[in-house]
């Protein structure tokens, strides 16, 4: 990694971080372990130089190829109703992006898979994981609208990136006591927590949000 480490702007800004954390806490997001990461994790490392600055505010930022590394009190908040029914060994994570989400699931969770579909976008985000030693996630290229069944049945989804409805082998792939959050709608997107009891699969309509369509196929 080259100056941009996390001893530079990492440490400069950690009172912009404070901040960004304290905004977190405003907006309702209560799990403690979650702020915690939130705190900690170098999201200056998941952009282009030309971003890095505005990595601590609260907002949605471009990542190239027409994406975005989602607002942190979205991920914050997906990552926590996630976790809401206690610790989840592996969770499936659909739009790696950045990978900053990939991070965050990482340091709360065992293990992490997660399905990228621009090829540029996986391997990036690859790299920065490795380079912040990121064990214990594994990221593929490929149509995360088919999940990735030979490593489930997972108990956690997280979608981040949004559909009209939820995909079928997204709902196949959950296991028992599973919890699978993901935005869904076009114009008007909201939240929606899955919760997989037996045969059964119970289905809640939280807040709004805004997130880039889940396309499918995988591009190069
Ligand atoms: N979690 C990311 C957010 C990325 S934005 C981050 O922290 O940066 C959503 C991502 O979902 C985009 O990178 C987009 O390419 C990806 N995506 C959209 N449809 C997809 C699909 N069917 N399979 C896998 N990834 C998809």
């Amino acid at each position: 990694m080259n100056t941009r480490d996390v001893s530079g702007i990492g440490m400069t800004s950690q009172r912009t971080r404070e901040r960004l954390v304290q905004r977190l806490c405003d907006q309702g997001v209560q799990d403690l372990s979650v702020l915690e990461v939130m705190r900690n994790a170098p999201r200056h490392l998941f952009l282009d130089e030309a971003m890095a600055h505005r990595a601590y505010e609260d907002t949605a930022l471009p990542i190239g190829y027409q994406q975005t590394l989602s607002q942190p009190l979205t991920v914050a908040r997906m990552t926590e109703i996630l976790l809401a029914a206690g610790p989840r060994k592996n969770v499936l994570e659909i739009g790696t992006g950045s990978g900053f989400q990939t991070y965050v699931l990482s340091r709360l969770v065992d293990q992490v898979f997660s399905v990228e579909r621009i090829k540029p976008l996986l391997l990036k985000a690859k790299q920065r994981l490795r380079s912040l030693k990121v064990w214990n996630a594994s990221c593929k290229h490929g149509d995360g609208m088919l999940g990735w069944a030979d490593k489930g049945p997972y108990d956690g989804i997280l979608v981040a990136a949004a559909g009209d409805t939820i995909p079928q082998a997204l709902l196949d792939q959950l296991a028992d006591g599973g919890r699978l959050v993901m935005p869904v709608g076009s114009e008007k997107q909201a939240l929606h927590l899955v919760v997989r009891e037996g045969g059964e699969f119970i289905h809640e309509v939280l807040e709004s949000v805004y997130f880039v369509p889940l396309l499918p196929g995988a591009v190069r």
